[in-house]
């Protein structure tokens, strides 16, 4: 069985490399040009294959950073095949910027389009588009600033000079260097913190690298022993690509742990804020043609402009329609949390938030309140005559029956527990109590709801009503009351109302 090569392995590989580019350039002198461009070629190309072999192997977020990175790396390696042949065939001088330092400048289009894309839980699908425009944007005005002309256009170039080039890629590495760092700061989660880790520091590599080659080497205009600088960087990012992933990534182990691990407002600022990197560096690159190309220029200014208000109102827009469809879930489990499942009432939660809250309002208005308890009579000979399901349905109906009953806004039909419910009904008298009380007694008996009892041949309740005209101490209390009047009808042979009021038992009687 094949084995996946280890990082020592890879560390050796890429020792070996360094290690051959030096010795050949040592051995040959005259022929640096061509010793050095196959090692300049194949370490991106190395660097290329373990992006994308990442990008397979990604099933996360995390895949499309890696695209984005391998094709910036694709991009680097298209400059140096260009520089080669630059080099070896035209014989162009390197006194100016060639199509090879076009392509040198595009590798930094989709990196840093990795670094300024939103986190995955932040991504929406239209994004990739802007993303596209903003990348083929900057393309073309990297073109007209480095060459001074349209693309395909017959205009003669003209290249900006060597001092000009360099101190831009120098500018345009550091600021790539310093947005991955700002990007790991906002301690991505996941295998993104891995591809940001990774990037972070082939970018840092890279940047400085680049300035020491650009600044001595270059300028010398011959190959030498320095040309294994640019080799490094590529072969780290191919060693960190390609290596086996480490055991564990720290900040991953809090994850598991127990959620994501704790994210600072830092570092929350700099998520969100990241995507506006592109908008500035496309900002930064209009306005700065705008000098020699105003109306290019300021073009470029709307559009990166263009670009970013419509990326924020899209995420604005997602934003409102989150958190409409977590208001309406919690809504939903709310009303769940409230409501009595077979019945549909209200339950016993419902019911004691309610009792509490109409006393309370009864007390203050000084108005009076009345609560009824309603018990069915022998409801377990009627669940053992005629099964569970039919005494469910029985409590079904006489739920509807009952709730049909309360037409007052301000009453509350509650399952009480198992065949018991309760009806709180504000500022209901005594009378007002009763005449609601017999209505329910009669819808039920409307319902012929078969139950062969002492009551009769169909399903009847007792009513426990309690009436306080002027109430005071605690909802409690009218609970008891009502209990208390409810054992009565029980007491006294059932199918009956009986009323308690502060004062005492009032009037009870036969129905
Ligand atoms: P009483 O006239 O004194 O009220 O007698 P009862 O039979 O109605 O009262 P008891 O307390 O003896 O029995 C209540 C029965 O209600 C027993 C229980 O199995 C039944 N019950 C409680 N909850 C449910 C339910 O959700 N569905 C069904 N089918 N039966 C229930
Ligand atoms: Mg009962
Ligand atoms: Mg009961």
């Amino acid at each position: 069985m094949r084995r996946p090569p280890t990082l020592t392995h890879l560390v050796v590989l890429a020792a070996t490399f360094v290690l051959l580019h030096v010795t050949g350039l040592w051995l040959l002198p005259a022929q640096a040009t061509l010793v050095t461009y196959p090692f300049l070629l194949l370490a991106p190309l190395l660097a290329f294959a373990s992006c994308c072999w990442q990008a397979r192997a990604e099933t996360s977020g995390a895949r499309l950073p890696w695209v984005l990175l391998s094709a910036g790396i694709f991009l680097w390696a298209c400059g140096i095949f260009l520089s080669a042949w630059e080099d070896i065939w035209q014989h162009l001088p390197q006194s100016a910027a060639w199509f090879s330092d076009f392509a040198f400048f595009l590798y930094g289009v989709p990196v840093l389009l990795a670094l300024s894309s939103a986190s995955e839980e932040q991504r929406i699908p239209s994004f990739i588009w802007i993303d596209a425009t903003q990348a083929l944007l900057t393309g073309f005005l990297l073109y007209i600033s480095i060459f001074s002309a349209m693309p395909f256009a017959d205009d003669t170039l003209a290249p900006v000079s060597a001092s000009t080039l360099v101190l831009t890629y120098n500018t345009e590495n550091f600021i790539l260097a310093i947005a991955a760092t700002l990007r790991v700061l906002a301690q991505p989660r996941g295998p993104e913190r891995r591809f940001y880790l990774i990037l972070f520091r082939f970018l840092w590599i890279y940047a400085l690298m680049a300035y020491v080659y650009n600044n001595w080497a270059a300028v010398s205009n011959a190959h030498t022993s320095m040309d294994v600088l640019v080799d490094l960087p590529f072969l780290f990012l191919a060693v960190a690509a390609g290596a086996p992933r480490p055991l564990r990534v720290e900040g991953d182990e809090a994850a598991e742990a127990g959620g994501a691990p704790h994210r600072h407002t830092l570092a929350l600022f700099v998520e969100n804020v990241s995507p506006v990197f592109y908008t500035v560096a496309l900002l930064a690159l209009s306005t700065s043609l705008m000098r020699r190309h105003f109306y290019v220029g300021t073009a470029g200014v709307f559009a990166a402009i263009a670009l970013y208000g419509t990326r924020s109102t899209l995420l604005q827009s997602r934003y409102i329609r989150i958190q409409r469809e977590l208001r309406e879930a919690r809504d939903r489990l709310e009303q769940i949390a409230l409501t009595d499942a077979l019945t549909h009432t209200a339950n016993r939660r419902r019911f004691d938030e309610a009792l509490v809250l109409e006393w309370n309002r009864a007390i203050r208005h000084r108005h009076p309140i009345a609560l009824l308890l309603i018990d069915i009579d022998y409801f377990k000979q009627l669940n053992d005559r005629f099964g569970h399901p039919a005494g469910d349905r029985c409590l079904v109906s006489v739920a509807l029956a009952l709730q049909s009953t309360l037409p007052r806004a301000g009453d509350l039909l509650a399952r009480y527990g198992g065949e018991e419910f309760a009806a709180i009904l504000p500022s209901t008298d005594e009378a007002g109590a009763r005449r609601v009380a017999l209505t329910m007694q009669e819808a039920i008996r409307m319902l012929e709801l078969r139950n062969e009892t002492a009551t009769g041949p169909f399903v009847t309740v007792s009513v426990g009503a309690a009436v306080f005209e002027s109430p005071q101490g605690g909802p409690a209390d009218i609970v008891a009351a009502a209990d208390q009047a409810l054992y009565r009808a029980k007491q006294c042979g059932r199918n009956r109302i009986e009323v308690t009021t502060e004062c005492g038992i009032l009037r009870s009687g036969m129905q």
